[in-house]
């Protein structure tokens, strides 16, 4: 997986000097000393070298390193928590401009608000939020980065109760391609505030983001069960119905992976095919057992693990499963009904997974998401019920490209033409982008690009080129 990312290779001495100087946070290039830790993102295909990693203590030197980019025409990588599946957040011979350092986050109990600095990952702000039983919808794994996830879309556990991320998001502080610092929510810059919910990071580098907050927890009743893989076809059927019964709390998904060695299943499934449902109930705790029995009878069960676990432990649950530093490739097809034939497709991509760390997954959207006008934010695929995600790993590059083959070859099985989530795709070619979003929604994102990046200064993304 390489992307062609050109430009010229360094800064000089003095162009260099001035600009560290001036910073708050710290300026790395090769040599220095954190700099081989620092240019590594989560996902271990893109190992890239940055001429400078500018990590940014706050807003001044934010646009301080937008302007160094400018001027120096180099290519600017944006990163908030790393997360990139595409690897849109490093770059070789670029400017990777850091936000991780910009962790803060202050609640306002009262108003149920929260406003939080690009840096922060989804475990920084559940810390912040469930002290005071309070969230909005987060990662499924709490290492993964606010801004990428949230300027993408944002699904999670409370999606059907919260909506998305970008549902939430009622404001935002950023800085231009010109390195002019604005704030956007529904009264200014209205085009813009549409577009950073779901147009990914196209439009500028958002410093700050403020969110309403529900009551969440800080007990919900959450967990898996798992079946046996030759029940798999009963198992999704099931699903299937359970979810058009399914009340907004309850958010689930299927997993159909390998059974990792973990001790709450029999070591005789350990490393075999296995189908499990997940799933995360915030309504009244007490509730919860019964909320979720539909998806727990599914077939025979060889472990259930749904229990009251405390909503922020939950969110970190399943992080030791997706360790930095793999090689990863994730792949995406919404389904506007999970009909017989897309079932029978998932089926035959289970019976072909290429390794044991590989898996696709089967989210049911609907719910909040599904009440959202779809002119009203960027992430416009309002009407599909479904969501299929597929991820490619392997440990090292050895076997990568054919676990991509495989991935590749599920969504087309499930339809070529079908649209993938910008946050769940392993690269960002026109062509893909373009078929993410429904035609209108693409030209209004070409307005917006047009309007506040025209030289498409932020094309490391899932790119939306301006029209000239
Ligand atoms: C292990 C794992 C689990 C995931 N789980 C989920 C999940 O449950 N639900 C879901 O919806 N997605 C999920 N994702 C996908 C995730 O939402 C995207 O990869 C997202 O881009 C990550 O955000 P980040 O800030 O960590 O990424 P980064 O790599 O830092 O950034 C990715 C891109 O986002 C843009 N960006 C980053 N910061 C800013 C900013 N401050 N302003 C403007 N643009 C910015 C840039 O274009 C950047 O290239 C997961 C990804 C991984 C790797």
């Amino acid at each position: 997986m390489t992307m062609t990312q050109t430009g010229p290779s360094s800064i000089g001495e003095a162009t260099f000097a001035e600009f560290a100087g001036g910073l708050r946070g710290t300026a790395l290039r090769p040599g220095d000393e954190d700099y081989d830790r620092e240019r590594n993102i989560w996902n271990g295909a893109h190992d890239r070298r940055p001429a400078v990693i500018a990590r940014c203590a706050g807003v001044a030197d934010v646009i301080r390193t937008i302007d160094l980019a400018r001027s120096e025409g180099l290519p600017l990588a944006v990163r908030g928590g790393g997360h990139s599946i595409a690897g849109f957040s490093t770059c070789d011979e670029g400017i990777v401009l850091d936000l991780s350092p910009m962790k803060g986050v202050r609640v306002d109990p009262a108003h149920r608000r929260v406003t939080a600095q690009a840096g922060c990952r989804w475990q920084d702000l559940d810390a912040e939020t469930q002290q005071f039983g309070l969230a909005l919808t987060g990662g499924l794994m709490s290492t993964t980065g606010i801004a990428g996830f949230t300027t993408g879309g944002g699904l999670g556990w409370l999606m059907r109760r919260c909506g998305l991320a970008s549902d939430n998001l009622v404001g935002a502080d950023v800085v231009t391609a010109d390195g002019q610092f604005i704030h956007t929510d529904a009264g200014e810059h209205p085009e813009l505030f549409w577009g950073l919910r779901g147009g990914g990071g196209n439009f500028g580098v958002v410093t700050s983001f403020e969110y309403q907050l529900h009551d969440v927890g800080p007990t919900v009743y959450a967990g898996l069960v798992f079946y046996p893989a030759d029940e798999a076809e009963q198992v999704l059927r099931g699903y299937r119905a359970a979810c058009a019964q399914a009340p907004d709390e309850l958010t689930t998904l299927v997993n159909m992976t390998t059974a990792p060695p973990v001790p709450f299943l029999p070591e005789s499934v350990h490393g075999k095919p296995i189908i499990a449902v997940g799933g995360c109930w915030s309504g009244e705790l007490d509730a919860g057992e019964a909320a979720t029995a539909a998806f727990r009878s599914l077939g025979t069960v060889i472990s259930d693990v749904f229990a009251p676990n405390p909503y922020a432990a939950w969110q970190q649950a399943l992080d030791p499963l997706f360790p930095r530093g793999m090689h990863n490739y994730f792949r995406s097809a919404f389904l506007r009904t999970a009909g017989d034939a897309s079932l029978r497709a998932l089926l035959d991509s289970f019976a072909r997974l290429p390794n044991a760390m590989s898996e696709l997954h089967l989210y049911r959207l609907g719910g909040a998401v599904s009440r959202v006008a779809a002119d009203a934010t960027a992430f416009s695929q309002r009407d599909q019920e479904y969501l299929v995600e597929v991820i490619a790993r392997t440990p090292t590059a050895e076997g990568f490209g054919a676990v991509v083959d495989w991935a590749r070859g599920v969504t087309s099985a499930l339809g070529p033409d079908a649209a993938m989530y910008v946050n769940f795709t392993g690269e960002g070619s026109e062509s893909i982008v373009r078929a993410s979003y429904p035609p209108d929604t693409y030209r209004r994102l070409v307005a917006v690009k047009d309007q506040y990046d025209p030289t498409n200064l932020f094309r490391l993304n899932q790119n939306i080129p301006p029209s000239v």
